[in-house]
């Protein structure tokens, strides 16, 4: 992506608890899931948590250009959030736009710019871009010179995260920008209450 879109107004985070109903990502492998199990069991935020919509998302438009072996992305909307004094990151929905991918590059097309700040003026909720997506079909999760060098110009506030999805070897992965290399970070996906279809109940009453 070389050209730079995001100038929103760096917001005051607010203070909240982290969600409640959070879960590691099905793909993460069983060492990592445990680490982050026991995370999430205490009462600190990990760096992000990513609605299980959003996640869904990202990881099938990943997974629809599997067979064609073609490279997406798109952005991560949400919020910054404090708890306990420790910054932390919701990503509530993802939007893309048309996209001018091969199989080990992918940006948005000169078109498709137009179409993405469309879709961003129709959030339908005060967003705060939270970071990027995009995936790496078949050769692992990390951040290439190349994503690092548009994480650098485009996502420089110090809360944006890059996601990495591998759809051929189900792999995913968070990275942040530090002392200009790629570091893992931690996410999970969560959920809201309403999200349940049945909304807690084990049955559905019939008259
Ligand atoms: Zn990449």
């Amino acid at each position: 992506m070389s050209v730079k879109i995001l100038s929103e107004a760096r917001k005051e985070p607010i203070e909240a608890r982290p969600p409640a109903n959070v879960k590691p990502h099905l793909w993460l492998p069983l060492d990592k899931t445990s680490v982050l199990e026991m995370q999430l069991a205490e009462d600190h935020p990990i760096t992000a948590y990513v609605n299980k919509h959003a996640e869904a998302k990202m990881r099938n438009h990943a997974l629809s250009m599997r067979h064609d072996t073609l490279e997406v992305m798109g952005l991560m909307l949400g919020e910054v959030r404090t708890w306990r004094g420790k910054e932390y990151i919701l990503v509530r929905d993802v939007i893309t736009s048309d996209l001018d991918a091969t199989s080990v590059s992918v940006k948005f097309d000169s078109s498709g710019f137009e179409k993405l700040f469309e879709k961003l003026d129709g959030a339908g909720f005060d967003y705060v871009i939270v970071g990027w997506y995009h995936s790496h079909p078949g050769y692992g999760c990390f951040m290439s010179e190349t994503d690092l060098k548009t994480h650098a110009s485009a996502f420089v506030s110090p809360h944006h995260i890059a996601m990495v999805i591998d759809p051929k070897n189900f792999d995913i992965a968070a990275f942040r920008l530090k002392d200009g290399k790629g570091v893992e970070t931690d996410f999970a996906v969560y959920w809201d209450e309403y999200d349940d279809p049945y909304g807690g109940l084990k049955r559905i009453p019939k008259n």
